[in-house]
């Protein structure tokens, strides 16, 4: 009963012996290619050991692989084993192992249980110790009828552990990798040409949003290469110590400027200041990973990176539906190309977690979203660009229109000014021509009143005053040109007689008919007639001596005798005496004297009778 227990035990060990996989069976029927993973068993060392202290084929400690393989960061001491049985067809063979960042694998080839080659691939070598340059590890196996090959392979990575293997023909090889570096190459050429075109418009337009467009799409673009192993077959084969820390460096600062470029197509600055608060930190949070990541371990920068990742991409597509539902046509787009690009991220995990079962390669829905997301971003930014082209003309357009407006009025002002200017000149000429014409007028009528003052009203002759100034004036020229003055006093012989008789009107009109007289006998223009008072003329003779004063006066004297003066019916007769002196001007009292002996001359000639001519002499002259 006992051993019946244990016989069951042991059947039931044995059966779940059966966990490792059955070896292939190559026959001629078998496909250009083969997947593997049905036929791969693993097994986890607890320690380094060398291939030959491996468990046996049938051991139960080796595991067949679930149907998607192995998943999870970082393997250590890791066996897979393959076995394979030949039949009678031969072939020629390469295995493939398609996960270019796997970073040490070392394969021991065996046939017929002896060991044919023991092989060394992974990343932490330099690319050109590869046995077939290409991005993935390649090793091409001889199968030949009847031998039993056996593939040990020892796996060490940090990175992701999943092993994919693949048996095929060198033909399919060469096809799948055509189709797959043109596919690779498209997709990592659109987004160097848009990174590049990008950062040309970012330098050229000085423009934020492309510089960081730019950063983002070139950065991914070096991820993108990374992960596929052609930056490393292309830009740094020498460095396998830059592949262990180049993706998570990479990874945290495509975040940091896809954080960068978000901030500004959402624009935060303008519409939201908390959200682009979280942006800016989340960015310097991502740049203090990438620095980090050199610094620390592959596979906990990795995680750190992807917790991140997974952080950063839920709130920036929180922000885009936040802004989007705001109505903001940008962030309606970004949230589309967002979520394509999310959306082909979780593809690739699940086929990557067995969930979806497929044969193409996990990562093309990534890299076919990244590239779409990439895509659909330069139009956003080409919208972006176009919208604020035309705000930027509608202002400048509008600021001109302004300038316009200005500039007219500033023309009219000027014009009116101009006008104003010319009417108030042309009103201060008319003023200045009126002033001019009453100052012309007042300048008459002060000469008409000065001569007024001058001049004696009843008769029209100089005044008393009058002659006093030009005898003094006359006197000094006398003095300085030494040449003789006369003066002559004329009184009017009876003239009470006249007043009385025909009276006083009779009287006046006689002193003008006289005095009329006395001016038409002047003929010199500086000889002066002046009524010195009451009907008595005092008369200037410049430059004339006695002799010649004596003469005017005696034609003066004629003159009026002749004079025929009618005043009514009646004829009014009229003599005059005349008193005459005449000398040199010797001082300023002299022509007071001269005139004193005028009139001592003209008494002493009414003293001899009246109607005569009397010169002033010191011993005066007998009369005839
Ligand atoms: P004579 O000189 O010959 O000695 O005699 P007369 O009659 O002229 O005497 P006198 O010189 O003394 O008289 C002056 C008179 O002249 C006095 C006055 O009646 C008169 N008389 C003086 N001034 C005026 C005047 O302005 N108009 C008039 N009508 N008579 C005047
Ligand atoms: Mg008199
Ligand atoms: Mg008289």
């Amino acid at each position: 009963m006992g051993r019946l227990l244990l016989l069951l035990l042991a059947l039931g060990y044995s059966l779940l012996a059966q966990a490792g996989a059955p070896a292939l069976v190559y026959t001629q029927e078998s496909g250009d290619v083969i997947e593997l993973t049905p036929w791969v068993s693993a097994f986890q060392a607890s320690e380094l050991i060398d291939y030959r202290e491996l468990p046996p084929q049938n051991d139960p400690r080796w595991q067949q692989l679930p149907k998607q393989g192995t998943h999870g960061m970082g393997a250590q001491n890791r066996w897979l084993r393959i076995d394979i049985d030949v039949r009678t067809h031969p072939g020629s063979r390469v295995l493939s192992i398609n996960n270019p960042l796997l970073d040490n694998l070392r394969l021991y080839h065996l046939v017929n249980g002896n060991l044919m080659t023991e092989h060394h691939f992974g990343d932490s070598l330099p690319f050109d110790e590869r046995l077939l340059l290409s991005t993935q590890f390649l090793y091409p196996l001889q199968l030949r009828p009847w031998e039993h090959h056996t593939l040990l392979l020892r796996v060490d990575t940090e990175g992701s552990s999943h092993v994919p293997l693949t048996l095929m023909t060198p033909g399919h090889l060469s096809q799948m990798l055509e189709s797959r570096n043109l596919v690779q190459g498209f997709q990592l050429g659109i987004l160097a040409a848009i990174g590049l075109f990008s950062l040309f418009v970012a330098l050229a337009s000085g423009s934020f949003s492309y510089s960081y467009y730019a950063a983002y799409v070139l950065s991914m673009t070096l991820l993108v290469a990374s992960l596929q192993g052609v930056a490393f077959r292309y830009l740094w084969p020498q460095l396998p110590a830059m592949q262990a820390w180049v993706i998570p460096f990479l990874l945290p600062l495509v975040m940091c400027f896809a954080l960068m470029f978000a901030e500004k197509v959402l624009q935060l600055k303008y519409l939201n200041i908390r959200m682009l608060r979280i942006c800016r930190f989340s960015a310097t949070f991502s740049l203090f990973l990438a620095l980090l990541s050199p610094f620390i371990s592959y596979s906990l920068a990795m995680y750190c990176d992807l917790v991140a990742l997974l952080g950063i991409a839920v709130v920036l597509l929180a922000f885009a539906l936040v802004q989007a539902l705001r109505g903001q046509k940008l962030a309606r787009l970004y949230f589309v190309g967002w979520i394509v690009f999310l959306a082909s991220v979780i593809v690739t995990s699940l086929i990557y977690l067995g969930a979806i079962q497929t044969t193409m390669e996990p990562l093309s829905p990534a890299m076919a979203g990244v590239t779409f997301e990439i895509v659909f971003m330069s139009l956003v930014l080409a919208i972006r660009y176009s919208d604020e082209r035309k705000a930027k003309q509608r202002i400048q357009q509008e600021a001109l229109e302004q300038a316009k407006r200005i500039r007219e009025a500033r023309e009219e002002a000027l014009k009116v000014e101009a006008e104003s200017n010319e009417r108030l000149e042309e009103m201060v000429q008319e003023r200045t021509l009126e002033l001019e014409i009453v100052l012309r007028e007042l300048n008459e009528v002060n000469q008409k009143l000065t001569e007024q003052t001058t001049i004696d009203s009843l008769t029209g002759v100089k005044n008393r005053a009058a002659f006093n100034k030009r005898l003094q004036a006359e006197g000094r020229i006398s003095r300085r040109q030494q040449t003789p003055m006369a003066l002559l006093m004329l009184d009017i012989d009876h003239f009470k007689n006249i007043n009385d008789k025909y009276g006083h009107l009779a009287g006046d009109y006689t002193l003008k008919a006289i005095a009329d007289t006395l001016s038409a006998q002047l003929r010199r223009p500086t000889d002066l007639v002046s009524r010195f008072g009451g009907e008595e003329f005092a008369i200037i003779l410049p430059s004339t001596d006695a002799e010649g004063a004596v003469a005017v006066a005696e034609h003066i004297r004629e003159a009026v005798e002749e004079l025929t003066i009618k005043w009514e019916q009646f004829m009014i007769p009229l003599t005059v005496s005349i008193g005459v002196s005449s000398n040199i001007i010797e001082s300023d009292e002299h022509p007071l004297q001269l005139l004193e002996q005028a009139d001592k001359a003209l008494y002493q000639a009414k003293h001899d009778g009246r109607n005569r001519v009397g010169l002033f002499q010191d011993i005066p002259v007998p009369h005839p």
